[in-house]
């Protein structure tokens, strides 16, 4: 039988775009179904380094300087709780509360040759990475979702909804980039619930914000902000997307919100209130967004490849975007998967075995990522304390950065001892400070 495409694209986001460009440069037939038609808004505006090199070998990275996206140079974590913290990691300001920040450029990292990334409005961000693919030969189809996949004959065959008719199109491989719809993780059963992380996040764009309010220094306003909140498990981002608008989004524990008494746009707002500071920041600005609300995330795949076909991006795991890393799993992951589909696809044979490279090192990064968020988690000051440690601050910088591919970054065996002595011993200083949120030892799908 011959095949309408030799790759099919399911979704057009970061993951799908990235991947259609690799596959189309390579020479391959590509075919992508989206079905919104973009430009789309989107959740998750702020990058990480990890996408430069990325933006470049696709031929992005011109586009998006173009845009003239907010450069981002660092990130910073301001926090008002009162405790004895201090001299383990924040720096006690004089307006009443407390910071810590880093700075990408204090690290080299293989293939970044800029020392900012951006802070994206994800609408014009993901249209000029879907634009880019189908200049370099992607064929793109906005508006057509993709139902079923039939993975029963020799090729996968992809029911796509066109001129509201079932229309089967025939490719040799499947890439499943459909973000936290999961479409193949449904479809095949192998999507598996996180069991501890179970957050929730309600967020919005203001004009006019002042976000410089809560930092160091005014050079540090256009910086990621995350700003913990006196609630447990619960943090704040603080987001540039334009010279006058800044996202704002309150991430908590979905159990929270479920026992709240009261709408999306109450708690938002009651939860921000527990920093009186902050609160006063997003009063004097002006909310120019409907609040918007995202849950269903944390969860893993019991497989991420197979037989004609994979998964890429959200499509094959979500972890919490404390580390801003979803984008850049997105790109990272399309560009380890096509190097295995360029190679099966030189060989003419598009089995499971041929994907193993690419599950292995994609399991490997977001292990790193899931230890990452689980210690923060579940030991919040050792964090902080670790970044203003000369003897780790690197390290935990190289897992900020994104750069999480190769090797397991050595501060995660340090973290998890120390984790594990306070745990143990009710006596130690930090003892007080342990989160609710445990991480099993395995985490689930990976
Ligand atoms: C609260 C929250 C905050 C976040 N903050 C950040 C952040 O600051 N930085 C960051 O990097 N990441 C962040 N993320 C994560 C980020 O949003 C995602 O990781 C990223 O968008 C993943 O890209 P993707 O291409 O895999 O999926 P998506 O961007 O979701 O794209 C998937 C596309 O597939 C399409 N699609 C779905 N089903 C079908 C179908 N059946 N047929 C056709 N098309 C289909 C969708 O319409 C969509 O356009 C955040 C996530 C959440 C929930």
């Amino acid at each position: 039988m011959d095949a309408d495409f030799d790759i099919g694209i399911i979704g057009g986001g970061p993951a799908g775009a990235t991947a259609a460009a690799y596959l189309a440069k390579a020479g391959l037939s590509v075919a992508v179904f989206e079905r919104e038609v973009f430009p789309r808004e989107h959740v998750g505006e702020s990058l990480v380094p990890a996408t430069t090199p990325v933006l470049i070998e696709t031929g992005c990275m011109d586009k998006v300087e173009q845009a003239g996206f907010p450069k981002k140079y660092g990130a910073a974590w301001t926090s008002a709780e009162e405790r004895e913290i201090d001299r383990m990691g924040f720096r006690n300001l004089t307006n009443g509360f407390r910071s810590a920040e880093v700075l990408f450029s204090e690290r080299d990292q293989t293939g970044v040759d800029r020392d900012y990334t951006f802070h994206v409005d994800r609408a014009l961000f993901d249209q000029i990475l879907l634009k880019n693919a189908e200049s370099l030969g992607a064929t793109v189809y906005q508006g057509v979702a993709v139902g079923e996949v039939d993975f029963s004959g020799d090729l996968p065959v992809m029911r796509v909804r066109l001129g509201g008719r079932s229309v089967p199109i025939t490719v040799r491989m499947v890439v499943d980039a459909s973000g936290r719809r999961t479409h193949l993780g449904n479809q095949l059963k192998t999507k598996v619930t996180d069991p501890v992380f179970n957050q929730y996040a309600v967020h919005t764009w203001f004009d006019r914000l002042d976000r410089s309010a809560l930092a160091v220094n005014k050079e540090q306003a256009d910086y990621i902000f995350i700003h913990f909140l006196p609630v447990a498990d619960t943090w704040v981002w603080q987001i540039p997307i334009t010279d006058t608008i800044t996202s704002v989004g309150v991430v908590s524990q979905r159990s929270r919100f479920r026992s709240f008494d009261g709408d999306r746009e109450k708690f938002f707002w009651n939860t921000v209130a527990s920093r009186p500071e902050l609160l006063d920041v997003l009063k004097n600005a002006e909310q120019v967004r409907p609040l918007k609300a995202e849950g269903d995330y944390s969860y893993g795949m019991t497989q991420i490849v197979g037989d004609n076909h994979l998964l890429i991006g959200d499509a094959a795991r979500f972890v919490d975007p404390i580390f801003s890393s979803g984008v850049s799993v997105a790109l990272n992951s399309a560009r380890i998967a096509c190097q295995d589909i360029i190679a099966a696809a030189r060989a003419g044979d598009f089995g499971r075995h041929r994907f193993t490279r690419y599950e292995s090192k994609l399991r490997r990064a977001v292990r790193n990522w899931y230890e990452f968020i689980s210690m923060y988690y579940r030991l919040n000051i050792l964090f902080t304390a670790f970044v203003q440690d000369d003897r780790y601050r690197l390290d935990v910088l190289k897992m900020l950065q994104g750069d999480v591919y190769d090797d397991e970054p050595k501060v995660l065996a340090t973290m998890r001892e120390i984790v594990r002595a306070v745990e143990e011993d009710p006596q130690h200083l930090w003892h007080p400070y342990l989160g609710t949120l445990r991480a099993p030892a395995a985490a689930p799908g990976f």
